[in-house]
């Protein structure tokens, strides 16, 4: 077969079925490709995430039928999953089964982190990248309705985040507030979403979303950045089987992705600023962090949903017998075991029950050894600083401190803590 498609291609896409088309987000790019990818055998599952009981409920689904694929068509931004997880957890690993997985930055940063650890095998994952400008908790999307729009939750029929601003639309009628207002008020997305700067997962086989789509496309085509071969061989494949349809994006459009990409990096350089400023000082910190640890339950919660921890748990279980809460040495242990590795997923400060700020802290740690090693978790296979650290070959670690700072560069540009 002729290649129609190359990595490096930027492309709109859209599916060629009008069903996908209606009920998929922007042309049903992706639910299409979804699905010619598993009917001609390229895969032979789908992972992917539908609308549960309402609009704020997203779960998981695993699908082997073509004609199921539609079910996860549309986006949720209600949802805090991290698809990363199922594989190692349910899926054995992705030893023996092909699968197409549908994966937001961090789920996608979680699947490198995952192979890393021998727990997921790489080469059966088709990855499709979707931009993510953050996602907002169930619970906080009941609460903007009601108290920001003034709107029965549950008459709400969609959420969305786009161009900036925070939208819904209920019974007929729309509102919509800047993203920005919402989070100085003290509502929007989660705060690891806040910091987050993997907002286009070029890492992925494909890149997949809404930002540099052309005026006239809009909400009818997905802007595509085909980011690997295997990438450019399901779009050939799709468009040779007429699954989808393609136009190349102009000038204009390319700019203008690039230019709402800046904006939203710009956005996540001010939040870490925010964030991190108040534990630059590392006595500082060590006490915020004694502090906040100091009402664990030590449920293991931050440790089974970590991508980069959660089959590590045995250690936690028999250092620390007996003792609720654990000593400071049970978080010692995370933040020495995963500190390089934390790919700021949010989900250990998410989940756990006592609302302790894992991932801050994590996050904090992880941004100060990045900014001394240039180490990024989660953008590819190079192995972790402390497995360098390890290795008799430190120059390894010289090479990755020299290694130019990509986009997700995870620190703006200031001091790294201060030791007192
Ligand atoms: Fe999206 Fe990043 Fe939040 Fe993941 S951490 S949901 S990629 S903004
Ligand atoms: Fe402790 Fe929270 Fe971790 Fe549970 S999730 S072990 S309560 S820090
Ligand atoms: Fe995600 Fe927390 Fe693990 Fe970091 S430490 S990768 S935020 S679960």
């Amino acid at each position: 077969m002729k290649e129609l498609s190359a990595k490096g291609d930027l492309l709109h896409i859209w599916a060629s079925d009008p069903l996908i088309r209606e009920r998929g987000e922007s042309g049903g790019a992706v639910t299409a490709l979804l699905k010619f990818a598993l009917e001609d055998g390229i895969v032979d599952a789908v992972l992917g995430v539908e609308r549960g009981a309402d609009i704020y409920d997203a779960r998981p689904v695993f699908i082997t039928d073509p004609g199921e694929v539609i079910k996860t068509a549309g986006s949720i931004y209600g949802g805090t999953l991290l698809l990363s997880k199922h594989f190692g957890k349910y899926l054995d690993s992705a030893k023996g089964l092909k699968i197409a997985a549908t994966l937001k930055g961090c789920d996608v940063m979680g699947v490198y982190e995952q192979a890393k650890r021998d727990l997921l095998n790489l080469d059966n994952v088709l990855m499709i990248g979707l931009n993510c400008g953050g996602s907002i908790t169930p619970a906080m999307m009941r609460r903007i309705a009601s108290e920001i729009f003034e709107v029965d939750p549950y008459l709400v029929e969609k959420e969305s985040m786009y161009k900036g601003r925070f939208h819904i639309t209920y019974d007929g009628l729309h509102k919509d507030i800047p993203i920005n207002e919402l989070e100085e008020r003290g509502y929007g997305r989660r705060s690891n979403c806040r910091r987050c700067k993997m907002k286009i997962p070029r890492q992925a086989d494909l890149a997949c979303g809404q930002w540099g789509v052309r005026k006239d496309l809009v909400g009818r085509a997905t802007f595509v950045e085909v980011c690997s071969g295997r990438g450019a061989d399901l779009v050939s494949r799709a468009l040779d089987a007429g699954a989808i349809g393609i136009d190349v994006p102009d000038a204009a459009c390319i700019k203008a992705r690039k230019r709402r990409e800046e904006a939203i990096l710009n956005l996540a350089d001010k939040w870490r600023e925010r964030d991190f400023t108040p534990l630059e000082n590392s006595r500082e910190r060590l006490k915020r962090m004694m502090e906040e640890t100091s009402r664990c339950i030590k449920c293991y919660t931050c440790i089974e949903v970590c991508p980069a921890l959660f089959n590590t748990i045995k250690p936690y279980i028999t250092s620390f017998p007996g003792k609720i809460p654990p000593e400071f040495g049970f978080h010692l242990l995370r933040y020495a075991h995963v500190g390089d590795s934390c790919i700021d997923c949010g989900q250990c400060e998410e989940l756990c029950p006592v609302d302790i700020p894992n991932a801050l802290f994590m996050h904090a740690i992880e941004a100060d050894l990045e900014a001394l090693y240039g180490y990024h978790a989660g953008e590819d296979m190079s192995r972790p600083v402390a497995a360098i650290m390890e290795d008799p070959d430190v120059q390894d670690v010289e090479l990755r401190r020299e290694r130019k700072g990509s986009n997700n560069s995870r620190r703006p540009k200031r001091a790294t803590t201060k030791h007192t």
